[in-house]
């Protein structure tokens, strides 16, 4: 790529990759035709009509909804055609519904000009909100505002799209991509749009690779230039010379094959070839995702954000009930595997309570520090994992901690939590182990006394990484400083490892580094014995470890942690990857 501040460079764009897999084929350009609807005033007496094509209007928008809600439930089960089903609802808001008829009724104008009006107001206040779920929720809204739009001017709701095309478009919505799935669409980018946006959640549930927030793509590309789209990197490469070409097809076909591969690797051990077991356990943070765990093998959750259940919510303050019974789920789906559930990580780049504001939110009010200080969070979010300890193997996990004190603190605040519980005569696991996340240099440095302290430590490279090396891991400006590979990176992972051995208590790796297929050989070296990740990645990580021997994990990490230049280690390390058959080697660009 070019300088720090361009996004597209030579026929190049870098996205967030949302969905994994490569598609090749020609662009289609998705521009939603969006109806201009002007201002009509009205006579009185044909008002009354005008309400009529509005609840026409809607009328044939909830067939539609029913329809792509009912494909929904067909493909992909009851939780995802959720979304449609509060589309639905939507409709007939009541704070919309009604605003609608009555500014028809009131400003005496056309029905297309009034939904415009009042759902772009609503829009408006949803995007300018704190909370990410509800500024993805717009979406919605528009979705809904054109669906009803386009009925009033009888347009046809979707452009032809055509088969084995690439889409690109600004934006798209979860029934945009229902739909263009079912026209056999090989993969989709669009400008906006982030990992937990419905069109990346749907997109990695039908397979459809896709890249997001791809920074004006669209006004880079017409339809028919040919596409290169790299789900699992998160590049868009617009008319490739017949080198990269050439080297993508190398590059799908050896995914496919993988991809089976993987598939049948899902029985089997996450092994060494001289028999060092690891466990792969899965990150999750949705409901929807469970059925994943079993899916791709996972022993366990070793991580379970529950930032998420809240956002969805759309507000901070989820009750003790609502949470119990989300956690219960998970237990029960999980068991007799175990559950890590991680209390509240607020702060950072997510929600803050009562929406305050801070300069420097990586280094302020986050995770720990925030549940220590509202109990009113912390203690009904502590009651409902003790109680859906009762189902299963549960566990807690403290994130952003930085100091023996906060530990100790949260203990005596479970403590009482614990008795409440049992005097009120609730079944719950009073053991429950309690871990700590390692993600500040501050613990791995003090790790023997950390140790001594908690039941087990969870290694979050995400922000172990951003935190050594002081790059914002969400800072594109920044991107290629940051490095989980460093050797001071590595180094804390170690010190890490060894406390726990000689604590005698587990360690797990959840962080993105988990992922890095290069890194895991090194991540076994260092220790680690168990491995955490979203589920799509459990397979392959597993390919690596049943292609390796422990030794030789311990002298790559030797010499990864000796190396002046970690550039140098990668392509010491690609080499004996590829020497190894694991046939992973084209997972391995970029760092
Ligand atoms: C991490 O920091 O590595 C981690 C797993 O936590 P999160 O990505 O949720 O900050
Ligand atoms: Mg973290």
């Amino acid at each position: 790529m070019g300088s720090r501040t361009e996004h597209f460079v030579d026929g190049h764009a870098r996205g967030i990759p949302v969905s994994p897999g490569i598609a090749i084929g020609p662009a289609y350009l998705y521009a939603k035709v969006s109806f201009e609807v002007e201002e009509r005033k009205l006579e009185e007496d044909v008002l009354g009509k005008e309400l009529e094509r509005f609840e026409e209007a809607v009328k044939k928008a909830e067939r539609d909804l029913n329809k792509i809600s009912s494909i929904t439930r067909e493909k992909l089960g009851e939780n995802r055609a959720a979304i449609f089903e509060a589309q639905l609802l939507m409709l007939r808001d009541e704070s919309l519904y009604p605003e609608v008829v009555s500014f028809i009724q009131k400003q005496a104008v056309n029905a297309g000009f009034a939904v415009k009006t009042v759902m772009s107001r609503h829009r408006r206040i949803m995007e300018a909100s704190d909370n990410e779920y509800l500024r993805e929720r717009a979406n919605d809204l528009l979705d809904i505002q054109e669906r009803i739009i386009r009925h009033l001017r009888r347009g046809r709701i979707l452009s032809a799209v055509d088969e084995n095309s690439i889409v690109i478009s600004e934006n798209l919505t979860a029934a945009d991509i229902i739909l263009f799935s079912r026209r056999g669409i090989l993969g989709c980018a669009t400008d906006f749009g982030g990992p937990t946006s419905h069109v990346s959640i749907m997109a990695r549930a039908l397979h459809v690779p896709a890249v997001v927030s791809t920074h004006g793509l669209t006004h880079q590309i017409k339809t028919g230039d040919l596409v290169i789209l790299d789900g699992i990197k998160g590049d868009v490469i617009v008319n490739p010379d017949a080198k990269t070409l050439s080297h993508y097809k190398t590059k799908l076909k050896r995914y496919q094959r993988l991809i089976q591969e993987d598939r049948s690797l899902v029985p089997l051990p996450a092994e060494t070839l001289d028999g060092y077991k690891v466990q792969l356990q899965a990150n999750l943070e949705l409901i929807d995702e469970l059925p994943q765990l079993k899916e791709y093998g996972a022993e366990g959750i070793g991580l379970y954000r529950t930032e998420m259940a809240l956002l969805m919510q759309g507000k901070v303050l989820v009750t003790e009930e609502e949470q119990f019974g989300q956690y219960r789920e998970v237990v029960k789906a999980t068991s007799p595997h175990s559950t890590t559930f991680r209390i509240l990580d607020l702060g950072g780049d997510k929600m803050l309570p009562m929406g305050a504001r801070e300069h420097n939110p990586f280094l302020g009010w986050r995770g720990i520090r925030i549940m220590l200080d509202k109990k009113e969070l912390l203690i009904p979010q502590l009651r409902a994992m003790l109680r859906a300890s009762a189902y299963g193997p549960t566990r807690i996990l403290l994130p952003m901690v930085t100091s023996i004190g906060e530990i100790r603190l949260f203990k005596q605040i479970l403590a009482e939590t614990i008795a409440d519980l049992e005097k009120e005569g609730v079944e719950i696991d009073k053991n429950i182990p309690i871990g700590t996340m390692v993600e500040v240099p501050s613990v791995a440095l003090a790790a023997d006394q950390f140790a001594k302290e908690t039941d087990f430590f969870s290694i979050g490279t995400n922000d172990l990484t951003q935190y050594t090396l002081a790059v914002d891991r969400g800072n594109d400006l920044v991107a290629d400083l940051y490095d989980e590979l460093h050797p001071a990176v590595l180094q804390l992972i170690q010190l890490t490892t060894k406390a726990a051995k000689k604590a005698g208590i587990p360690v797990s790796l959840c962080g993105e580094l988990a992922t890095n297929l290069r890194a895991v050989p090194v991540l076994l070296g260092l220790g680690i014995d168990t491995f955490s990740a979203s589920p799509i990645y459990l397979p392959g990580i597993k390919r690596v470890i049943r292609a390796m021997k422990l030794a030789e994990g311990q002298e790559l990490a030797r010499r990864a942690l000796q190396a002046a230049d970690p550039d140098e280690f990668r392509t010491y390390v690609d080499k004996w990857l590829e020497e190894h058959a694991c046939g992973v080697s084209f997972f391995l660009e970029g760092k």
